[in-house]
């Protein structure tokens, strides 16, 4: 069993804080993509002789909502190679611009139960600075039609630490979007590289601090489990793709920039679509790096990635599944970090309230 992912690179402009793989393209380059994830998808079933068994999908990017003919056949092509039959959870990426023209039925019908909405925030002053093409009343409107739809799982992205409107539109934000009574809410720090001219809008560290605890507060007393680091849910709907990846499970990754991860190995795609596409007209896998986890990277990155579950470590589970001693790795972390940021009890490991907060300084420890 694995979680697919595919990536869909393309945006109708580029949000000047985003990190993630997307160009702004041309119809004919969004309509011939298709073509190129069912080649990859065609390769890696030869590799394995066979369909991976797939239990989750999730189709990010970029902007999937942007083209519903390319999402549409993506998804048809992706059902031949892979062995869809027992999917649990099928998550599509939308832009709440392009619901208004979405055919939500034909993509339920393509198996879809679930839509991660970029809201990122419901005030059009905040949304301008993000370099966003929407505004609330389109958000509103947007999530309102995928309930109408019949999309009963429905997950909202927020992104806080901004300086623009700071703790009190971020306060209101949280109840608004509380009173939506989305299934599962993601909240993100606003991440800017040292070079880019956004960083003026980003809060000062100690703000971002206070946000983050302030979110979970009140998130958790609308009703939400706090279950990840950056995750709430509702009637515990958590995002079943994303606990695989927290758990170290396989998944395999279709697109460029995207990664897999198979019997201990990780590949990672051409981070740009000429160059996935230039290996894929030559019918080669477009891999750009093979890294190969030894025992003790395989431990490290998978008590990293199970810390960021509010659950944490399980340490009986942990040592028979990857041979180490949870406790033993993490003896480089200095105790006056220790005490303060990990829970340690005898059968489990996990982060403290101000761990999670400063998880990032805590991991830097561990791998
Ligand atoms: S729409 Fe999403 S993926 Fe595209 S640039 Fe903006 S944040 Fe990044």
């Amino acid at each position: 069993m694995a979680g697919l992912y595919i990536h869909i690179p393309f945006c109708r402009g580029r949000c000047p804080y985003c990190d993630f793989y997307s160009i702004v393209a041309d119809e004919e380059t969004m309509l011939n993509y298709p073509e190129l994830i069912s080649t990859e998808a065609e390769l890696i079933s030869i590799g394995l002789r066979g369909k991976l068994h797939i239990e989750t999908i999730y189709i990010g990017g970029g902007t999937p909502s942007i083209n519903q003919k390319v999402l549409t056949e993506i998804i048809h092509t992706v059902k031949c190679y892979f062995d869809t039959t027992e999917v649990t959870e099928f998550t599509i990426e939308v832009n709440p611009e392009d619901v208004a023209n979405l055919e939500i039925d034909a993509l339920k019908n393509t198996g879809v139960n679930r839509v991660s909405l970029g809201v990122q925030s419901l005030d059009d002053k905040q949304l301008k600075v993000l370099g966003r093409r929407t505004n609330e009343e389109t958000i509103q409107r947007a999530y309102y039609k995928l309930r109408d739809s019949g999309v009963d799982n429905v997950s909202i992205d927020l992104i806080y630490g901004l300086t623009e409107g700071g703790m009190r539109v971020w306060d209101e934000t949280l109840d608004r979007v509380a009173s939506m009574k989305p299934d599962h809410i993601s909240i993100y720090e606003l991440s800017i590289r040292e070079d880019n001219p956004m960083l003026r809008y980003k809060a000062y560290d100690d703000e971002v601090v206070t946000m983050y605890s302030h979110a979970i507060s009140k998130l958790t007393s609308a009703g939400y489990r706090h279950y990840e680091i950056s995750n709430l849910a509702l009637n515990d709907r958590f995002c079943l793709h994303n606990l695989n990846y927290w758990k170290c499970g396989e998944y395999m990754g279709l697109g460029p920039s995207a990664s897999s991860f198979l019997n201990g190995v990780r590949y990672t795609n051409y981070l740009d679509l000429d160059l996935y596409h230039h290996a894929i007209s030559r019918r080669q896998l477009p891999i750009e790096h093979t890294e190969v986890l030894n025992e003790e990277r395989r431990a490290r990155e998978a008590m990293v990635l199970a810390l960021r579950l509010v659950e944490g470590v399980d340490i009986e589970e942990f040592k028979k599944k990857y041979h180490y001693d949870a406790k033993i790795l993490l003896k480089d972390i200095p105790a006056h970090i220790k005490c303060n940021l990990i829970n340690e009890n005898y059968d489990r490991i996990s982060l403290t309230p101000m761990g999670l907060t400063l998880s990032d300084e805590l991991f830097a420890y561990l791998i």
